[in-house]
């Protein structure tokens, strides 16, 4: 593995790594040279590939399934990290779900099976983790919350309310952990070609972004990296960093 060996004996777990932007997260964090938990809901087999390709370039990697939107399995999760790892040095809070619909028409399931995964979900892993950060007097997490959190979408008010709340959630918790010399941040990525985005309407969305394409799960994943990295990013805590191609400027 091409490691730069930057976060030897650290371990870094990521939510939803089987797929997607957490799994490219997952790559790039592991050729840092720290031990990844690649979690996952369903996809085993595809989390376990995670796992192969990490462990196949010399890095070191194993997954845990947990449904983070449930509190005893997010327990399950941690207490299987601290047995096998001892320690959590950086939380990537990344899973993620959409179940769209205009307001109107929403079921009531639809929007809460979103703000309990999209938004609960990033409390419990943080209200976990954090009891071992606290302890250890550092940290690193990062929130991937969404453009559509700050800017709103028709057809999306679950999900841009859960990711906006995200947003508001890793400020109160950037405040509350600082002195403890834990780092908390968000990245929003606008949209990016995953599973999540491949049924949408590209021409229509393409327009509204000034650099002109999609962004890729490497790109968001190298802004968490950063963010991650110590001492690069050991000053910056409650900020959202938008990986967007220009698609949302205040
Ligand atoms: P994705 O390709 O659909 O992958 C979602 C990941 O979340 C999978 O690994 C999935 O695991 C996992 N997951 C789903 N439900 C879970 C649960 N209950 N517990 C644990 N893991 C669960 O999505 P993505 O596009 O990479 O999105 C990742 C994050 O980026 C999400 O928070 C999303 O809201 C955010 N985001 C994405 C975009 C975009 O354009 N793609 C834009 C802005 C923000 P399984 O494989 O086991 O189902």
């Amino acid at each position: 593995m091409n490691s730069t060996n930057i976060f030897s004996n650290q371990t870094a777990l990521i939510t939803g790594a089987s797929r997607g932007i957490g799994k490219s997260i997952a790559l790039q964090l592991a050729q840092t040279g720290l031990e990844v938990v690649v979690n996952y809901s369903n996809s085993q087999e595809k989390a376990e590939e995670v796992v192969q390709t990490i462990k196949g370039a010399g890095g070191k990697a194993y997954s845990v399934q947990a449904n983070v939107s449930d509190e005893s399995e997010v327990d399950r999760l941690i207490k299987t990290i601290t047995s096998q790892s001892g320690k959590v040095d950086i939380l990537v809070n990344n899973a993620g779900i959409t179940k769209d619909g205009l307001l109107m028409r929403m079921k009531t399931e639809d929007w809460q099976s979103v703000i309990d995964l999209n938004l609960s979900g990033v409390f419990l892993c943080t209200r976990a983790i954090s009891r071992l950060m606290l302890k250890q007097k550092s940290g690193r997490i990062v929130n991937i919350t969404s453009v559509v959190g700050l800017m709103g979408n028709a057809g999306q008010g679950n999900y841009a309310a859960a990711k906006a709340g995200v947003i508001g959630l890793t400020k109160s918790t950037a405040k509350e952990f600082a002195s403890r010399g834990i780092t908390v941040n968000a990245v929003a990525p606008g949209f990016i070609t995953t599973d999540m985005t491949k049924d949408l309407d590209a021409q229509n969305i393409l327009a509204a972004i000034p650099l002109g394409c999609f962004g890729t799960p490497e790109q968001v994943a190298g802004a968490v990296k950063f963010l991650a990295t110590d001492p690069a990013a050991a000053y910056i805590t409650g900020q959202v960093i938008q990986v967007d191609g220009g698609m949302v400027m205040s």
